[in-house]
Order: structure tokens, then sequence, then C-alpha cells
């Protein structure tokens, strides 16, 4: 493993600009994103147009033949050393990750651990050649070829996990690639950029930061193979209609709504402490955190009680208090967007279990939020229906099986659901019924490298990670060989 000495030293307080063929590439002009705990704006950062895009898409081509000609261990070699250097620049990475996403210092340093030992972990993945026939007269083999120049368009929330999550498999299934950070949080990818021009070959990895008009400029551009989009359903279908005109292949990781389903056999005290996390982490602005939580009503009473006593043990605070557990709503239009959710409040009578309309919290700087809970209200609420992204949550009573599965279903999300029982078997055969690209039991938030993760109905096209996640940077091809004339 490296250690700082070992790579030349990042300035993660200054010059930010994008990395096109292991260069620092800037533009004419630039802009700046907000630090959501204190509504400051940070650095300057490179507004890239139509030129940059095509430079870096051009520079990424070029790189394409020699990369893809070597071997996946060769590949692997370099994906080893840039998670060294990225770990001997963790700190770094980890300030400048907590200002531009409001993360606090729990929340921010396990995102980069996670993010980095998912670099190491992908790189042990091999796909092998199926073999499909071999008998005296052909072969049949199944090939999985890298495409060309990926692009990873990644959201605010994870800006560092889901960049490099794209980044690792693409570049070691033999494809270069382009990242292109949110608007909202594009400091950490850039600075990750300049670690990756230290390591890989020029025109591997390019990162180019813009606004929200530079997604577009790259799912249309023709020197571009494929996508991989990471953020909302409403984006993720412009996405999938404007990749259409040139046939590009395309991954889609959009939100969710995940249901949780709790029968009346567990030990309410230990799974509330556990829920509470998996619920509200990151303020809710996780694509897999729970987000209706339907309770047996045998035991409901009793967990509605402790579930806000854990809630309310939640410190609320900004990425400079290393109490915070959770911090504010990342960017103001999604601080109004979830603003809204809260002001339904009052109109339509809900009731709160803890939290409540953000009164206390206007007037102050920053995008706070009080984490919320609204206790069982209509199925079609809006608070139900709808991902809020952020810290607000219904819970919901539930007696029968078949109806709380129809309930589950009754959504056009499908990312991931749970099932808690200490029945296991039960809790397994409920959690198949569930419509979602994962389902857990008596657990909501495993992942791994080695596990591919996606979404089923609106939450999702393909799947990342994993292997099923590597052929996603692939082409297929059948291979024939006949062995006698
Ligand atoms: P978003 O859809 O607004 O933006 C995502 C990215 O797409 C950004 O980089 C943005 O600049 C870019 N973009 C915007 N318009 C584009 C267009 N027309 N063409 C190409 N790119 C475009 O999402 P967000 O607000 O950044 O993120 C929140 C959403 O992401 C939530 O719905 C959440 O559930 C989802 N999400 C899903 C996963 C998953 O793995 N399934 C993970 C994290 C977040």
């Amino acid at each position: 493993m490296g250690s700082a000495a070992d790579f030349p030293k990042i300035d993660f307080t200054s010059n930010f600009q994008n990395i096109i063929n292991n260069a620092l590439s800037s533009t004419p002009e630039t802009r700046q994103a907000v630090d959501p705990s204190t509504e400051e704006l940070l650095y300057h950062v490179p507004l890239s147009k139509q030129a940059d895009v095509d430079k870096a898409v051009s520079v990424a081509k070029a790189a394409f033949p020699a990369w893809k000609a070597l071997s996946y261990d060769e590949r692997a070699g370099y994906l080893g050393r840039y998670a060294d250097a990225i770990e001997a620049n963790v700190s770094g990475l980890q300030e400048l990750l907590m200002k531009e996403a409001g993360k606090p210092v729990s929340n921010a340093a396990g995102e980069l651990q996670f993010a980095i030992a998912h670099v190491r972990e992908t790189a042990k993945l091999r796909i092998e050649d199926d073999l499909i026939e071999d008998t005296e007269e052909r072969r049949a083999t199944v090939r999985y070829l890298p495409m060309g120049v990926g692009v990873g368009i990644i959201p605010w929330n994870y800006p560092v996990l889901l960049g490099l999550g794209k980044l690792g498999p693409a570049v070691l299934t033999g494809n270069t690639f382009i990242w292109k950070p949110s608007p909202f949080s594009p400091y950490t990818a850039l600075k990750l950029g300049e670690i990756a021009a230290q390591i890989f070959p020029p025109g591997v990895v390019q990162v180019l930061s813009g606004d929200e008009s530079l997604g577009p400029l790259f799912t249309a551009h023709p020197g571009v193979a494929k996508i991989s989009f990471t953020g909302s359903s409403a984006t993720g279908k412009k996405v999938m209609q404007a990749c259409a005109s040139t046939l590009k292949r395309l991954t889609l990781e959009l939100g969710g709504n995940d249901a949780s389903i709790i029968y009346d056999d567990v030990d309410v005290a230990q799974v509330v402490q556990k829920i509470g996390p998996m619920a509200f982490m990151h303020s809710g602005q996780i694509c897999m955190d729970i987000k209706r939580l339907y309770v047996h009503e045998k035991i409901y009473d009793e967990f509605l009680a402790a579930f806000v006593q854990v809630v309310k043990s939640f410190k609320v605070g900004g990425g400079g208090d290393p109490e915070a557990f959770l911090g504010p709503v990342q960017n103001r239009m999604q601080f109004e967007k979830v603003k809204d959710l809260y002001s339904e409040i009052g109109k339509q009578k809900w009731q709160v279990a803890t939290g409540g309309e953000p009164v206390a919290c206007d007037g102050k700087k920053g995008f706070f939020l009080p984490p919320t809970i609204i206790d069982n209200p209509p199925d079609d609420s809006r608070i139900v229906v709808e991902e809020p992204f952020g810290p607000i949550m219904p819970v919901l009573k539930w007696s029968d099986e078949d109806e709380v599965v129809r309930r589950a279903n009754n959504t056009n999300m499908g990312l991931g659901a749970s099932v808690w029982s200490n029945d296991i078997e039960k809790a397994e055969r409920l959690a198949r019924r569930l419509e979602a690209g994962s389902t857990w039991v008596n657990s909501h938030f495993e992942l791994s490298p080695y596990v591919p993760f996606g979404g089923h109905k609106w939450s999702g096209v393909g799947m990342d990670w994993g292997i099923v996640g590597l052929k996603g940077w692939c082409n297929t091809q059948a291979s024939w060989v006949r062995k006698k004339f």
C-alpha cells in the first residue's frame, strides 16, 4: 500500500480544473458550487462546453486501442495503484467531501473508505469467456469485449463512491472513461481525476465539470459508446431518449422508494436501532434509504415509540460538527422540494410522531431540516407515493401478508426492499414476492463490489457492480469456430 510520500502532493483548496489526457485543462468561464452547511460559495470550477467534450472524447478514443490490449491483470495493477494514491490523499478528499456534499465526518469517512475498498476489490474481478459448445466439428464461445469510450454521469449524494464505482468496472474491462460529476458536487471528482492522471496512461481517465447543460452533450456525442447514469428517474428517461439517437449502450441507476416490512415477532428494541440509520442516513438522501416502513399492527405502537426515540437521538449538524449524524439537504433546489413536502403536514393533517414543519430552521444558514416521522398516513398521500430524498418518512400499519406485499409493490419504483423477522424462512418467502433489484432479510443496506446493484421498473435499467456490472461495460460476442470443412 502506498503512503503519502509515494505520491506527488495534491492541493485540495485551489486549482480545480478538468482532467483531459492527464493534463489540467481550464475553461474560459468558471462556476462555483455551494457548501450546503453554510450556503457559502466554494471554489471556482470549469464550465465545460462542446469543445471540451469533443477533446475529452477524442483523447479517450485514441487511448482505447492500447488500453484494451492490456491484460486484465495489467489493468487491475493500475487500479490497485490508484486505490493506494487515493488512500494517500484521503484526509484532503474527506475535507472536500464534507464541504461539497454537506456530510458529517462519519459519513464522509465511510464513503471514502468504502469507495477505496471498492476500487481494490473490483480489480480482483475477472470475466471469463463462456465455452458453450466444444465438439469435434465446432466450438462456440461467448466473449465480453470492451465498448470504447464510457461516460459516468453522477449525482450529488455520493459523489466519490458512485463515481469510482463506475470508473473501476469501466477501465478494468478495457474501456476508457470520462467522469461527469453533478454541478452540485464537482470538487472531489476533479481532484480524483488529478490523482488518476498520476497513475493511468494518458486518455484513460478524464473528468469534466460543468452546469446542467453538460450531461446532454455526452448523451448526444457520437464518439461515446456507453453511458452509465446514476440519478433521478425523470432524468434517466431523458438520458435513455437521448442515447437512442446514436444507439448508445446504457445503464441507468435511478430513484427508489424502498419498502421495509416488519413482522410482529422481532425484538423491537434491537430492530429500531438498525432501522433508524437505514432510514435517515445522509438525511434520507440515499437512493436505498428505507422510505416506507410497514410495521405489523400488533407491535405498531411499541415500535413507533421506540423508533422515535432512536431518531430523536440523531444529532443534526454541519460538516464541521464531529458529533453530527445528519447533515443538511445537499442543495437549495432539493431543500425547496423537500420543504414543500413538509408543508403538506398541516394541509393534509398528517400525524407527526417526531419532527415537523421546519419553522425553527428558517432564517438559519444551511439547508437543515428536522428528521420527521409521519404516523400512518393514507397510502395515496404524497409522503408514501413520492421519493422524498430528505429526512422525512412515513411509518405504516399492516396486518395481512398479501395486502402488505400489494402495498409495497404498488409503485413504479423498484430499487430495494426488506423484510424483518426472527423466522428467516418466512421472511425470505415474503422477500421473494417484492419487486425490487435488491431484497434483504433483517437488513437493508448490504452492498458489495462483488454483488450487482440496480433497480426494477422505474428504478433502473441494467446493474452496476459484480460480474453482472462488468458485463454491462462490454459488448457480448458470439465466437464460432468450425474445426472441419
Ligand atoms: P439528477 O437526475 O438531477 O442528476 C444526476 C446527474 O445527471 C447529474 O450529474 C446531472 O448534471 C446530470 N443530468 C441532468 N440532466 C441531464 C440530462 N438531460 N442528460 C444527461 N445528464 C443530465 O439527480 P440528482 O438530483 O443529482 O440525484 C438524486 C437522484 O438520484 C435521486 O432520485 C436518487 O434516488 C437517485 N440516485 C440513485 C442511485 C442508484 O444507484 N439507483 C444512487 C444515488 C442516487
